[in-house]
């Protein structure tokens, strides 16, 4: 590979706030459920297993931004660069302790398990507050063979969290006894990590057994989390991937949005399934709704910052303007494109006679941080699970 092309990536990487490491190819552990299996819809380079020599080019660049309170770096490429398991390369951990030795940064990151435990409960323990560790459990039961066959053993995931490194386990509903029981061993061995659950989403290109199952545990998902909340462990419960349940949680916030955007009878403006039956229930003809699928992820997707500019271009027909989200063109680069990495400026050309307004209102901080105020156990059954009206939600068809 062209090492020009490598060190711009790198570059613009670190500008996103990552920390670039790479495996030099793809994940060995090979999931069922990941999200990475085709990355085709945005544009990456076949980045070489990193070296010392990048490692370092890597750092210094790290060491020269600013440090920002609230900022913690991803570790891991992933917006140019396929994503994976970067424990799995030899000297990740030992760059870890590098980057939080000679920076003052916090750092985020994501493993199946492959962390050594010692280690970074070691480096928990010297950096406190300062290591934000997502454990992806997956799950501990029955599934897990079929979901992650080349995945840490159940007894590797038990030891990293017995400790004071995870400071979340993420974990799914995939059946009767499924995550309520991992919930139950997770919070015995560490009542201290948040217990962060829902479903796993099928997309297209996921296996038919494995969105089966992922569409099972969505059918149990109510029963689950009624047996967690009875159960009260006293870890702290969130459920968030699911986003019919946040858009309901958050009607109040999205209507206000709404209204603050005070669009006309006749304004056509570009919404998500789950945002389109929320509008419909309490602003009918408030506007005209223009639902437009994620078809680029396809399955089960339904999220209005996974829209790309194509998908929006398929459902166009006959307005002559339209309101766009601002958060589907809200790209960390500061770039206005979309996860696709098709920019708005390019998207225009394609409909030089349509005009298109950008909701500035709707926009990355609503949908990352007050879309996610709400998303608690407790607040899925009281609101969710038990509220009559949630069936009505349910059943307002999406336009064809
Ligand atoms: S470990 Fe992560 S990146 Fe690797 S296959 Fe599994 S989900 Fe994908």
């Amino acid at each position: 590979m062209d090492s020009e092309v490598l060190y711009n990536v790198l570059r613009q990487e670190i500008k996103e706030r990552k920390i670039p490491l790479s495996l030099g190819k793809t994940c060995p552990v090979k999931c069922a459920f990941c999200y990475e299996k085709d990355h085709s819809y945005r544009p990456t380079i076949d980045a070489p297993m990193t070296t010392q020599e990048h490692w370092e080019f890597i750092l210094r660049e790290i060491q020269k931004a600013p440090t920002r309170e609230n900022e913690a770096w991803l570790l891991g490429g992933n917006e140019y660069m396929e994503w994976t398991d970067l424990f799995l390369h030899p000297k990740a951990m030992d760059w870890l302790e590098e980057f939080l030795d000679t920076t003052d940064k916090k750092v985020m990151f994501f493993t199946v398990g492959y962390a050594r435990p010692d280690r970074i409960n070691r480096l928990a323990l010297k950096y406190p507050g300062r290591i934000d560790f997502e454990l992806s459990v997956i799950t501990l039961g029955d599934a897990r063979k079929k979901l992650m066959p080349h995945g840490p053993s159940v007894q590797q995931v038990l030891q990293i969290l017995d400790g004071p490194s995870v400071t979340s386990a993420n974990f799914y509903s995939l059946g009767p006894d499924t995550m309520s029981a991992d919930a139950k061993i997770i919070s015995r061995v560490n009542p201290r990590c948040v217990l962060w659950m829902g479903c796993l989403t099928p997309l297209k290109y996921i296996d038919e057994p494995t969105s089966e199952l992922m569409r099972t545990g969505r059918r149990y998902l109510a029963q689950e989390a009624e047996k967690i909340l009875e159960a009260a462990p006293p870890n702290m419960l969130q459920l968030h991937t699911e986003s019919y349940i946040t858009a309901w949680l958050n009607r109040k916030k999205i209507l206000k949005t709404f209204d603050a955007c005070e669009l006309e009878k006749q304004d056509w403006v570009v919404v998500s399934g789950n945002v389109y039956r929320i509008l419909n229930m309490f602003r009918r003809n408030r506007a005209r709704y223009l639902y437009v699928p994620n078809a680029a992820l396809g399955g089960d997707s339904d999220c209005t910052t996974l829209l790309t500019f194509e998908d929006v271009a398929k459902r166009l027909n006959g307005q002559s303007m339209v309101y766009l989200p601002k958060v589907i063109m809200e790209h960390p680069s500061g770039v206005e494109r979309d996860i696709a990495g098709v920019t708005f400026e390019e998207f225009k050309t394609w409909f030089p006679r349509k005009r298109f307004r950008v909701l500035h209102r709707v926009n990355t901080t609503l949908s990352n941080t007050k879309l996610y105020e709400k998303g608690y156990v407790k607040n899925y059954i009281e609101d969710y699970v038990r509220n009559p009206l949630t069936k009505k939600y349910e059943q307002v068809a999406l336009p064809t």
